[in-house]
C-alpha cells in the first residue's frame, strides 16, 4: 500500500488548488481524480464560457481552464490518479483510502467530489441536444450570457433556489416563467411572496415543460398542463433546471458528519469536519455558493489547514 501526507479526493477547482497549495508545501499530494465518477475536472468541464471566474476579461472556456488547474498542480508536484475512490477508512489513523485500482495510507484527507446539479430528462434539454445551448442548471452562471438578453425565460422547479434563480434572471429575461409540476410552490412564504409579486414573474402551475425546441439554440418549449392535458408552444430562449443539487458524498458511507442534505458539513469559518486531519472543500460541502472561485477558495483553506495540522503534529 501506498502512503501519502495528503490525499484529495476530486478534480474540480477545489481538488486542484488544494494540490496546487499542498504541493507548494512539500507535501507531494496524491489527488484522486475520478474516472467512473464524473468527468476528471469536475462541473465545469460540462461548460462553455465562465465568465466570472477572476483573472480571464474576456472569459474562458470551462475545459480550457480546469487544463490549466490540473496543469498547475501537477507543475509542482502532485500525483494524479485517474481513479475513483470507492471507500474510505477513517476509523483509526493513518486512514485508508480506497480506490478501484489504488489504495493509500493516507496522514490527511481533503474531501473535494463536488455536487451534481440535477437535471430533468426532457426531450431536447439533453447532451448533445440543447444544453449548454440555452439549457443549463446555474442562472448566476450563465444568466448574464446575451442569448438571454430581453428574451422569455424558462426556470424549471418550485423551492427556494427555484424563486431564486427565477428572481436573479428577471435582471436579464423580458420574462420568466416558473414551471412548476404542482398547484404551490415548496419555497419558502418569503420566497413565494417574492415571485408571486414580480412584474417579470409568471408562475405556470401543474405544468411541465415536455420538449425544448430550437436551431443552433432553444427558440421555444412546449408546455403541458399535467391536469388538462392541454400543450401550449412557448417561445423561449432559456431553460434553467433548479431541482436541486446531489453532493457526491454517498462514499464516505457515513464516516464524517452530513447535513440532512447529503452535504458535509465544516467548522463554520474553515474546511474542518468532525474527524481531525479530515477536510472538505468545494461544492461537497457548500450548499449556498457553488461557484469555482468558492470552491478554489476553500480548497486553498483546506490545503493550508493541512499543513498547519500535519506540522503542528511533527508529521509533515
Ligand atoms: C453547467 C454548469 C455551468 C457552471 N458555470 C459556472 C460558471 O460560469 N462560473 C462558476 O463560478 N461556476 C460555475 N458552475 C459551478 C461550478 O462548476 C462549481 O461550483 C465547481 O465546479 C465546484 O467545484 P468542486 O471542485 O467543488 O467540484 P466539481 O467541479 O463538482 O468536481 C468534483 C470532482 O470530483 C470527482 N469525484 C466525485 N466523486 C469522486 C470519487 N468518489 N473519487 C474520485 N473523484 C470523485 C468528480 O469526477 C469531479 O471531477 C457551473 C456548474 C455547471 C453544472
Amino acid at each position: 500500500m501506498e502512503k501519502a501526507k495528503v490525499v484529495i479526493i476530486g478534480s474540480g477547482p477545489a481538488g486542484y488548488t488544494a494540490a496546487i497549495y499542498a504541493a507548494r508545501a512539500n507535501l507531494a499530494p496524491v489527488l484522486y481524480e475520478g474516472f467512473f465518477s464524473g468527468l476528471a475536472g469536475g462541473q465545469l468541464m460540462t461548460t462553455t464560457e465562465v465568465e466570472n471566474y477572476p483573472g480571464f476579461p474576456e472569459g474562458i472556456t470551462g475545459p480550457t481552464l480546469m487544463e490549466n488547474f490540473r496543469k498547475q498542480a501537477l507543475r509542482f508536484g502532485s500525483i494524479l490518479l485517474a481513479d475513483d475512490v470507492v471507500e474510505v477508512d477513517f476509523s483509526k489513523h493513518p486512514y485508508i483510502i480506497k480506490g478501484k485500482k489504488n489504495t493509500h495510507e493516507a496522514l490527511s484527507v481533503i474531501i473535494s467530489t463536488g455536487a451534481t446539479a440535477n437535471r430533468l430528462d426532457i426531450p431536447g434539454a439533453g447532451d448533445g441536444e440543447f444544453w449548454q445551448k440555452g439549457v443549463t442548471a446555474c442562472a448566476v452562471c450563465d444568466g448574464a450570457m446575451p442569448i438571454f438578453r430581453n428574451q422569455p425565460l424558462f426556470v424549471i422547479g418550485g423551492g427556494d433556489s427555484a424563486v431564486e434563480e427565477a428572481t436573479f434572471l428577471t435582471k436579464f429575461g423580458s420574462k420568466v416563467y416558473l414551471v412548476h409540476r404542482r398547484d404551490q410552490l415548496r419555497a419558502s412564504k418569503i420566497m413565494q411572496k417574492r415571485a408571486m409579486e414580480h412584474p417579470k414573474i409568471e408562475i405556470l402551475w401543474d405544468s411541465e415543460i415536455i420538449k425544448v425546441e430550437g436551431d443552433d439554440v432553444v427558440r421555444a418549449v412546449i408546455v403541458k398542463n399535467v391536469k388538462t392535458h392541454k400543450e401550449v408552444s412557448h417561445k423561449a430562449a432559456g431553460v434553467f433546471f433548479a431541482v436541486g443539487h446531489t453532493p457526491n458524498t454517498a462514499f464516505l458511507n457515513g464516516q464524517i458528519d452530513l447535513h440532512d442534505n447529503g452535504y458535509i458539513r465544516v467548522v463554520p469559518g474553515t474546511s474542518q469536519t468532525n474527524v481531525p486531519l479530515v477536510y472538505a472543500s468545494g461544492d461537497a460541502q457548500d450548499h449556498v455558493y457553488r461557484q469555482a472561485i468558492t470552491a478554489a477558495g476553500t480548497g486553498c483553506m483546506a490545503a493550508i489547514e493541512a499543513e498547519r495540522e500535519l506540522s503542528a503534529r511533527g508529521l509533515a
